[in-house]
């Protein structure tokens, strides 16, 4: 089998990379597969922190790709290592999903009103109630994190406003910005691959669709970088970015052959 980039581990951002809404994106499925065999080990790595772990690996062995939940890293688990590691005994009041919030509940961190900590993820429950709490927080001095920076979240209908379009919101209402972002292309992720990925950074490489996290993602920690153009950016964005990918493919389809 040829591949159009020599690496051991790939990398794979979710919505834009490997499917849009719930459609897989051309033969994503039987790419991924074709990848698996032949032995590169294949990782999920999202910003999204709307789901938990389980959910992805309903939704990809749905599409026909039979993932472990070992294969799935997302913004909610470096949020996690960064909150238990780094603010230990801290609690916070998040804007998630009941999803985001069992799972960060789980996983020994406090959850309340009156917290130190406002955590904004991407939450599609959103409703106004929450938000003004979360301003009130704010304005208190409260911290403020999120789990990732993406302004919008491409499905098959039309793009979702994300957290980077939230924490924009909450910018204007508080005058701050979030002191800590967790997800790509941010640390605390890197710390999740460091933890996971035990092979020399150049055999490793992030495929997605947006260059300001994925690529910048592979660029900031020394890996290759694959953008793909079948979600977020077009080759006139490519051309105009600082940000530039190791190779560009239209989409994960044309890695093999
Ligand atoms: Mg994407």
């Amino acid at each position: 089998m040829e591949l159009k980039i020599d690496a051991e581990v790939f990398l794979f951002d979710l919505d834009g990379t490997v499917y849009l809404g719930n459609k897989p994106i051309g033969d994503a499925v039987e790419t991924l597969k074709k990848l698996t065999e032949a032995g590169k080990k294949v990782f999920f790595l999202t910003n999204n922190s709307s789901r938990d772990k389980q959910e992805y690996v309903k939704k990809l062995t749905d599409m026909g790709y039979p993932a472990l939940p070992e294969q799935i890293l997302t913004s909610t688990m470096a949020t996690i290592q960064y909150l238990t590691t780094r603010r230990k005994g801290k609690s916070v009041y998040p804007l998630g999903t009941p999803a985001f919030v069992s799972e960060i509940k789980a996983a020994g961190i406090e959850v309340k009103e009156d917290a130190d900590i406002v955590l904004l993820a991407f939450d599609t429950t959103l409703n106004y109630e929450k938000l003004w709490k979360a301003n009130i927080l704010l304005e208190k001095g409260r911290e403020f994190m999120a789990t990732h920076p993406d302004t919008v979240c491409p499905s098959d209908i039309g793009d979702m406003p994300d957290v980077g379009a939230l924490m924009a919101l909450l910018e204007c209402s508080c005058g701050r910005a979030p002191s800590v972002i967790c997800g790509k292309p941010y640390s605390p992720m890197a710390e999740i691959i460091d933890k996971t990925v035990h092979v020399a950074r150049e055999k490793i490489v992030m495929v997605g669709d947006r260059l300001y996290t994925d690529i910048l993602f592979g660029i900031n920690n020394n890996y290759q970088s694959l953008l793909v153009l079948s979600g977020e950016t077009t080759p006139e964005m490519l051309a105009s970015s600082g940000i530039q990918p190791t190779v560009v493919l239209p989409s994960i389809n044309e890695i093999i052959g």
